[in-house]
Parts: C-alpha cells; sequence; structure tokens
C-alpha cells in the first residue's frame, strides 16, 4: 500500500472483535477488553464493544478474533539516516523491522556513520542532525513511519556540563552507548551520566566485551559506577560478562535491564530468569542491537520475545511487556500501552498457521514467533499481512 505521511491523522478509529487484548502493562498484561476506540491517533476507550461509543468512526477494523499489543519498542537499536545502514548496507531495514511488529526503535548512538565525527563540537552536531533527521523522515513517512527516537551522541573526553545542556536545549534525550567512545573509566562516566540525567537526557551504557573493532571492554564495576539509566545489553552486544558479574548489576542497581538479540543468548535467558527470581521483571526490557556485525532482524524483538518465554519459562503475556510497557516506563514514553490517553500504536497478531501452540500465548511460549496480520501507528494502517513473519492463522480486516 502507499506510503501515508504523518501529517494526516487517524480521525476516529474502531477495533473491534479482538480475541485477546495485551495491555502491555506487566502488573496487568491481559484485559478484559474486546474494542479500542482511537481518535486523531490516541486511546480514547478499551472495553467491550457494547459499552464503547462505536458510531461514526472513520475506519473500522475487525479483528477477527486476533491478539491486539502495543507496537513493540525496540529499546536499542544504531539507525544512521534515512532507511539505510552502513553496516551491512542495507536498505529498507527500518520498514522491514515494522512488519515484524515494530513501532518505536530507540537509537543507542549513530555508531556506524562513516567517518563519525569524534571532536566535541562534531558529536554535538550529528546528534543534533540525526534528531531532526529522524523526526522530520517519520512525517515523511519513511521507514513505514516508525518512530526512530534518534540523535544519541556517544560522549568522548573533554565534553563539560555546558555540552550537555546545550544537547538538551536542542532537543537531544539520549546518549549513546557510553563506552563507546573515548570516555570508559567509571568515574569519568559516571560525571558525565549526572549531566546528562540533570539536563533530562537518558543514557545507556555499553556491557560487556568489544562489539566490534575499536569498541572495548566495560564490566561491572564500571557499569555500577557509572550508574547510567540502563543496562545496555547486559548480555553482551555479543560478548558478555561472565554471569555472575551480570547477576551483580541485577542485584546492586535498579536501573532497566536490557536484553539483546544481538548478544549471548544463553546469558540473556539466564538474566531474563534471574529478574523473575529477584522479583523485578519490571526492569526487563528488549533490544536488539542491530544494525551490527550480526545484521539486521526484522524479526529479532519477536524472537526474543519467544526466546525468553519459552526457554526462561516466562508467560508469553509478561515477554511482550518487556518489549512495550515496560520499555515505556523505563524510558518515559507515552507509547507501549494499551490504554486511554496512549498513542494508538499496535500490532495484530495470531499463532502462526501449522504451529504446534493452541493459541497465540501457547505458541510463543512454545518458542515460535507469531504472525503478524497488521501494524498501526497513531491510529493509521502501516501494514497488513506481514511479509517477514510467518502467516499468521487469521489476519485482521478492514471492513470501513
Ligand atoms: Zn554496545
Amino acid at each position: 500500500m502507499a506510503a501515508p505521511t504523518t501529517t494526516e491523522t487517524s480521525g476516529k478509529v474502531v477495533i473491534r472483535n479482538v480475541g485477546l487484548m495485551l495491555s502491555g502493562d506487566i502488573d496487568r498484561p491481559i484485559l478484559d477488553a474486546d474494542t479500542v476506540v482511537v481518535n486523531d491517533g490516541v486511546i480514547v476507550a478499551v472495553g467491550k464493544e457494547r459499552d464503547c461509543d462505536t458510531g461514526n468512526a472513520r475506519r473500522v477494523i475487525d479483528a477477527r478474533g486476533t491478539a491486539l499489543a502495543p507496537g513493540l519498542i525496540d529499546s536499542h537499536c544504531h539507525p544512521v539516516f534515512g532507511d539505510w545502514t552502513p553496516r551491512q548496507n542495507q536498505l529498507g531495514w527500518i520498514d522491514s523491522c515494522l512488519h515484524g511488529g515494530v513501532t518505536t526503535m530507540i537509537s543507542a548512538g549513530e555508531v556506524h556513520l562513516p567517518g563519525r565525527p569524534k571532536d566535541v563540537v562534531g558529536l554535538k552536531a550529528l546528534a543534533i542532525t540525526a534528531q531532526r533527521a529522524f523526526e522530520g523522515q517519520r512525517a515523511a513517512g519513511v521507514g513505514g513511519g516508525v518512530k526512530v527516537l534518534a540523535g544519541a551522541p556517544v560522549i568522548e573526553k573533554g565534553m563539560r556540563e555546558e555540552d550537555f545542556a546545550e544537547l538538551a536545549a536542542a532537543g537531544v534525550k539520549l546518549l549513546g552507548e557510553v563506552g563507546l567512545g573515548s570516555v570508559k573509566a567509571g568515574d569519568e562516566a559516571r560525571a558525565m551520566v549526572a549531566w546528562a540525567r540533570k539536563y533530562g537526557i537518558q543514557s545507556t551504557i555499553h556491557t560487556g566485551g568489544p562489539s566490534i573493532p575499536g569498541s572495548g571492554l566495560i564490566d561491572a564495576d564500571v557499569v555500577l559506577e557509572a550508574d547510567a539509566d540502563v543496562i545496555g545489553h547486559i548480555n553482551g552486544g555479543h560478548t558478555a560478562l561472565p554471569y555472575p558479574q551480570v547477576c551483580r548489576l541485577c542485584e546492586q542497581s535498579g536501573r532497566a535491564i536490557e536484553i539483546v538479540h544481538n548478544g549471548n543468548e544463553r546469558i540473556g535467558i539466564l538474566t531474563a530468569r534471574h529478574a523473575m527470581e529477584l522479583k523485578c521483571p519490571h526492569r526487563v526490557i528488549l533490544g536488539t542491537d542491530a544494525p551490527a556485525g550480526s545484521g539486521v532482524q526484522p524479526l529479532g524483538i519477536l524472537r526474543l520475545i519467544a526466546l525468553v518465554s519459552s526457554l526462561a519459562d516466562i508467560p508469553a503475556e509478561i515477554a511482550f511487556c518487556f518489549a512495550t510497557g515496560n520499555t515505556a516506563r523505563q524510558r518515559g514514553l507515552r507509547q507501549g500501552l494499551i490504554e486511554v490517553g496512549r498513542p494508538a500504536d499496535f500490532v495484530f497478531m495470531d499463532k502462526a498457521q501449522h504451529s504446534a501452540g493452541e493459541d497465540l500465548l501457547d505458541s510463543v511460549r512454545l518458542g515460535d514467533i507469531p504472525g503478524v496480520g497488521m501494524v498501526m501507528i497513531d491510529g493509521i494502517v502501516r501494514c497488513q499481512r506481514s511479509r517477514n513473519t510467518p502467516p499468521a492463522t487469521e489476519v485482521p480486516a478492514i471492513v470501513a
């Protein structure tokens, strides 16, 4: 279908006949509801159809008994510009991730830009440019309209407090992975993370061994001392810390625990299980860490949900929260929850055809990835049956 620009608004949209409503809220992951009403991109009602005002809708979607979840959030990716990545020289990777149910991506640094500037003036200019460019490309419908939150500078030695104030004033809200630049010592990182926090800029730290030639080791002592908001790829990107160090991070820090697809899968599974045992599953968030040496995985978030659910024995409805409501709360985003007042970013799913599972949640628990039948961003249909997932057993229909 033609790519709509986001300058248009959705008007009133009614989604009815939802078979399973996944809220994204880990404290209440399944809602007793079959209908969602949206007005101009914002959820205005969630409930039973008989209790909702469904009249005079511009668009009506019959979910045909499929599951509705908040659009998935990739907490850790590395965009550069446009829908292109120089890392594997690939075009259209963001649109491909839309077909994997992802509606929001969070940059952990535009690190793959060839010739990326490392001087302070240059890195600030790049961050501001990337923030503007991704805002602008979304409005133009590039990348399927996925919300790419970018402009995440990689901090370097010599930055001062006023640099963070300047970045914040210019609209920068994220730091790229701390540790990918020249700032690798705990005390130095801690001072800069604190300056960033003071001006409302959220931080993520690289955890584990070097990811590609040129990056370095960040161990548990540095992660704890730096105290960034997100323990980025706690399972390594790819090389993980020894598991006892990972446990220390879960136990001694209260920050977000980010598990990524392009990490060590064994440590990812053990970490998810450990977070459940520590009774802090609300801290767990998921990312792909793509594009990377391992490439781009359009289904990376769905694969990770199936992986932690099936191998860490975590109920599938909880695993979906790791990639939606948890990320929203840990990162202060509006999207990621099916709740009145939230942006209408949704993924419609059903169990994949011929999955051994009885229903969607059972299929994920058995390790199968779901079939995506439709993706909406701000109440606008961005794709119908996914070109990337295995075919969903049932897909929603646009009836008006
Ligand atoms: Zn990293």
